[in-house]
């Protein structure tokens, strides 16, 4: 989290029927129209982690009983699917080894099995934050409209947005879901919802009771930059502030390739490590972090404590499945090359320290690869 942004989120609380306040709310709407490469769609705001930002999607679009696609990319995909199921949403979860993302291929053909088109939504995690994995949803669009398939296409981009190329339009997403507390770089308590015209359309049959979560409530309002209950004015404020350094500073593509260069420096580093990537598909690498296996009978907790005790870094720990296995090292938000060579720095050593055995020279291949490609 940058400190500029923090400094903007230290102020006064304002009056949020004030115009002072519509013109914050304006600027957060619009902005988050461009951060998720909107101009069609809508940009819903709720005071709420990503959680509620999912349970949004599912209520405002489906009924009960209604057939989704869902994918066990891992941690995320199974807790997204669960909240679905208690729902009493009929969920077709597609298995997975939580090292790879969804397959465009599995999407065709389920999509083409149902023949009667009962499926109504197909619902993707684009990056799985437990895995390292980033889904190919361009191609999961392609094999949807393959298909001919009318089904809604739903992504989480919680830990994509704003740090991986999300193109909510050009994708034909219906329903794009994100939080603050990723690449936004902001702390925790903003859910997003980016919602296609389809997606208004298919809110209005709909029938999961819904009431905080509807975005029926949130259209008049908003129009005039409100909001239909008491918003969370202070995050707003710093949300306005990192949009302006996304979008009018470093500008989105500029923060997308800084956050690529950063992650395969990383990845270069885990390989002179000598230890194995969690995603094992070079086109599902993540740019927003790095899931590593340590070597077996090496259990990442207690790594990852020695790594905090010792050098005051937080590591990522190993989710679901991965618990006790794999951990994760964070290089989104704002992230600079000497930052990730200090975070590569404590892993290097915590390995040491731990009596992993691995291969010296991760942080010098790292540096030698940021040093050769200038960013
Ligand atoms: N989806 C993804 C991809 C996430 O990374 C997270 C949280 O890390 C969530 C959903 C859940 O969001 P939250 O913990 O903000 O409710």
């Amino acid at each position: 989290m940058p400190d500029r942004v923090l400094r903007a989120i230290d102020r006064p609380t304002i009056d949020h029927r004030s115009q002072e306040f519509a013109q914050l709310g304006d600027d957060c709407l619009e902005g988050m129209k461009r951060v998720f490469q909107t101009s069609q769609g809508e940009v819903f705001i709720f005071p709420s982690s990503g959680t509620g930002a999912w349970e949004a999607a599912i209520v405002n679009t489906l009924s009960p009983g209604d057939r989704v696609l869902m994918f066990e990319t891992g941690h995320f995909g199974t807790l997204w699917q669960k909240l679905a199921l208690n729902f009493g949403i009929t969920v077709d979860f597609v298995p997975g080894d939580w090292r790879h993302g969804v397959q465009p291929e599995a999407v065709e053909s389920k999509l083409r099995d149902d023949g009667r088109q009962e499926i109504k939504a197909v619902m993707c995690v684009h990056n799985e934050t437990s895995t390292g994995v980033t889904s190919r949803i361009a191609e999961v669009r392609q094999a949807i409209d393959r298909a001919g398939h009318p089904a809604l296409l739903m992504v989480d981009t919680i830990s994509s947005l704003g740090s991986i190329d999300y193109r909510h339009d050009e994708w034909r997403v219906d329903v794009g879901i994100g939080g603050s507390q990723k690449g936004l770089m902001l702390p925790p308590g903003l859910g997003f919802n980016a919602v296609s015209q389809k997606a208004l359309e298919a809110s209005r049959g709909a029938r999961l009771p819904r009431s905080f979560w509807s975005w029926t409530e949130m259209v008049e309002p908003n129009k005039h930059g409100f909001f239909p209950y008491t918003p969370a004015t202070n995050l707003l404020f710093g949300l306005r502030e990192a949009i302006s350094m996304l979008l009018d500073e470093e500008g989105l593509d500029s923060v997308f390739k800084r956050h690529q260069r950063q992650a395969e420096a990383t990845r270069a580093a885990v390989n002179a490590w000598g230890l194995e990537l969690v995603c094992v598909d070079p086109r599902e690498y993540s740019s927003s972090l790095t899931a590593i296996f340590l070597p077996d009978g090496f259990d990442e907790a207690a790594f990852r404590n020695v790594v905090l005790e010792n050098f005051n870094l937080s590591l990522g720990s190993g989710l679901g499945k991965l618990k006790g296995r794999a951990f994760r090292i964070g290089h989104l938000g704002d992230f600079n090359d000497l930052m990730l060579c200090g975070t590569l720095c404590g892993v290097e050593m915590g390995l040491s320290r731990f009596g992993v055995p691995f291969k010296k020279g991760g942080v010098d291949t790292a540096m030698e690869y940021l040093g050769r490609r200038p960013s």
